[in-house]
């Protein structure tokens, strides 16, 4: 949202929405509205990717807090809060699979509930019934990875906001934060994706069969039955993920700089491949030709003709 423009109402629930101003790459701001009772965010910019990991912590810290407020059910036929006119519904492929989002037909921006952001970003799994049984069993009970409403154990889907359970993929969270590896060595990254296995798979111990959902041995994390748990293990990592953001460690510099001169070797190769095609094809190879060929006839001629042409005047050139 440009500083001169007004706050933009909620199409939902017509509160107004929450500007955040989060870190972006190298010292950009990323501006994302919010409505925590209906847990939508907007996006004038349809991609969120440009969030640093600071940026991205802070975007889930704030959903896992407005998840304590009660849902707003969704109206059907909600708009654009630039335009009013009534957003659709868009599928994207991302390597996760499917994600969708609510995209305004003048192109201003899209919808995303906060579980639709989470799976397009990869961070969400289907409950397992192991995992429904496990977060039964926490003091806090199992809560909608959306709204944060209570579950029960029959719900096929959040009875407050539709929404389908799921748990987070702390592993996989703890990766998005910090693609660069710059805390690689906090256990939060031992990866552990499937809770329902009945050993830890960072380092292979057996879990006891109680509601903990980390390795008790390693510290390995595994899923999260809800977002503000997942929030809680991962903001670990918020003050080393900050001072990587400020100030990137050595071995990172050196890791982007490889992989910058691996880009431009990359161009100099195409580069190069393409000049030797040009130069093919204008004849540079077919210079030494006497007997007055036309070399005008001879360059539109596919290479291989040019070449047996060729073959055939030395030829007629040694017998006669
Ligand atoms: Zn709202
Ligand atoms: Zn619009
Ligand atoms: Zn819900
Ligand atoms: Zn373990």
């Amino acid at each position: 949202m440009a500083p001169d423009a007004k706050v933009l109402a909620c199409s939902n629930c017509g509160a107004p929405l929450r500007t955040l101003s989060l870190p972006g790459h190298y010292g950009s701001t990323v501006q994302i509205d919010l409505c925590a009772p209906c847990h939508l965010v907007w996006f004038d910019v349809v991609e969120s990717a440009r969030l640093s990991g600071p940026g991205l912590l802070a975007l889930i810290g704030e959903m896992a807090a407005a998840q304590a407020l009660a849902h707003q059910p969704l109206r059907p036929g909600i708009g654009c809060p630039h335009c009013r006119q009534p957003v659709r519904t868009v599928h994207n492929r991302t390597r996760w699979g499917q994600s969708l989002q609510l995209e305004c037909p003048q192109r201003h921006g899209a919808w995303q509930t906060f579980g639709q952001f989470l799976n397009e970003k990869g961070l969400l799994h289907p409950m397992s019934s192991a995992d429904r049984a496990r977060a039964l069993l926490r003091p806090e009970g199992w809560r909608c990875v959306n709204c944060g409403g209570a579950l029960g154990a029959a719900d096929a889907t959040c009875p407050w906001c539709s929404a389908v359970p799921a748990v987070v993929d702390v592993a996989r969270l703890a990766h998005a934060l910090d693609p660069e590896g710059a805390t690689a060595a906090h256990a939060v990254h031992e990866t552990g994706t499937r809770a329902a296995a009945l050993a830890c798979q960072a380092c292979g111990a057996a879990l006891p069969p109680d509601p903990i959902w980390h390795c008790a041995h390693c510290g390995a994390t595994l899923t999260a039955p809800g977002l503000a748990e997942a929030h809680r293990q991962v903001g670990a990592l918020g003050p080393a993920l900050q001072a990587h953001a400020e100030r990137p460690a050595p071995r990172v510099v050196q890791q982007r700089l490889a992989a910058q001169s691996a880009g431009l070797d990359r161009q100099r190769e195409r580069a190069a491949a393409m000049q030797a095609e040009a130069d093919a094809r204008s004849g540079h190879h077919l210079e030494p030709v006497e007997h007055g060929l036309d070399m005008g006839a001879l360059r539109s001629l596919p290479r291989w003709a040019a070449w047996l042409l060729g073959a055939l005047l030395v030829l007629l050139w040694w017998w006669f």
